[in-house]
């Protein structure tokens, strides 16, 4: 049995679980998960449908049907041309009595609008339900892939660490990094953040014009795409000596950080994991400048399941992927975040990057 049709198997018994009748798979990364087919973000639709008994049938414009990989034991493939109305064979193979359809969470909405005029009696649910529980579990090919673009960024980090960065733009250090990501064997970069000194507090800042100075702080938060998996590292930067507030502030972070990686042992609460690094950076008196949850899983997609943040009670399990990423912000001054990808074990939490976590001392 292909790994596919494994998985379609399990997509079954999960879509029993939980009364979806009818899964519809269209961009994003549940469609590449079942069949290793990436849909198209275009206004022409493609669509996998899976029963939950029956056959599962990939709905793909004519012009992209060449670069589907027939597998005849995982879905039949069902080629629509420009005159055809692709929603209408859509609905029909759903059928008139499937009563709960799980759709991707990033169907284009026109299409979303179309089935469900198509399809009056059916209730349209998240596909998420169906398939997290699953991707979420990586098979040990998957932490393969994810060991290998967590090593490429590994490199990357320790490469940074050896140019100045001083008198150079953020644009021009974000231009470096991206090079450097396809470099090393990524295909695809998805962000370089590059915050230096104020533009550091903005956790998701974009690259600007800044020229980077002496004692500037620089947040550097990059990672790709490398054969279908994600990778995503932080490390910090510093021009020069560091301040003792930089330097005592950044090992209340190191500390959070090391303390939420000790807590991801299986079985526990991903809320603990989160509540962990929080503890650290609430008792040192900077709570309210740690803006944001700990961390996400990362898989096929760069952030997806298992959230590390409040409320989520999910116990961790054998096989989840995700990052640990405490940060604290001073607005107006500088940013410190640090991140790596952990992958919780039977033998207990073990980082995928292994990049020195040491603030970096640049010139
Ligand atoms: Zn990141
Ligand atoms: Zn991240």
């Amino acid at each position: 049995m292909s790994v596919y049709a494994e998985r379609i198997a399990r997509v079954r018994e999960q879509m029993s679980a939980t009364g979806v009748d009818t899964l519809l798979l269209s961009v994003g990364a549940d469609l590449p998960y079942l069949t290793g087919y990436e849909a198209m973000p275009l206004e022409r639709v493609t669509m996998l449908v899976v029963p939950r008994d029956g056959e599962a049938t990939l709905v793909v414009p004519r012009l992209e049907a060449s670069r589907v990989v027939e597998q005849p034991d995982v879905f039949t493939v069902s080629a629509w041309d420009e005159i055809d109305d692709p929603l209408e064979r859509i609905a029909g193979l759903v059928g008139r009595g499937a009563a709960s359809i799980g759709i991707g969470e990033r169907t284009w909405a026109r299409f979303v609008l179309g089935l469900q005029d198509a399809l009056p009696g059916a209730r349209f649910r998240s596909s998420t339900e169906v398939t997290a529980p699953l991707r979420m579990r990586k098979d040990a090919a998957e932490i393969e892939h994810l060991q290998a673009a967590a090593t490429a960024v590994d490199r990357i980090a320790a490469e940074m660490g050896e140019r100045p960065f001083g008198g150079r733009t953020e644009a021009d250090v974000h231009r470096e990094l991206a090079d450097r990501i396809i470099e090393h064997g990524h295909q695809r970069v998805n962000f370089a953040i590059v915050g230096s000194g104020p533009n550091g507090a903005s956790p998701h800042h974009e690259a600007s014009e800044r020229v980077i100075g002496d004692g500037d702080v620089i947040v550097c938060d990059f990672g790709g795409t490398m054969d279908g998996y994600c990778s995503d590292i932080t490390r910090v930067f510093v021009v020069g000596e560091p301040t003792a507030e930089v330097r005592d502030t950044y090992a209340v972070l190191h500390e959070a950080q090391e303390r939420a990686f000790l807590a991801a042992t299986t079985g526990t609460p991903c809320e603990a994991v989160d509540a962990a690094a929080r503890t650290v950076i609430e008792a040192a008196g900077y709570g309210e400048h740690f803006i944001h949850r700990t961390g996400h899983g990362i898989g096929l997609e760069e952030h997806e399941e298992p959230y590390i943040v409040a409320g989520n009670d999910r116990p961790l399990v054998s096989g989840y992927v995700f990052s640990v990423e405490p940060g604290i912000y001073f607005p107006g001054r500088f940013g410190l975040r640090l991140e790596d990808i952990v992958v919780a074990t039977e033998a207990g939490p073990r980082r995928l990057n292994e990049a020195s976590r040491e603030l970096a001392v640049v010139a």
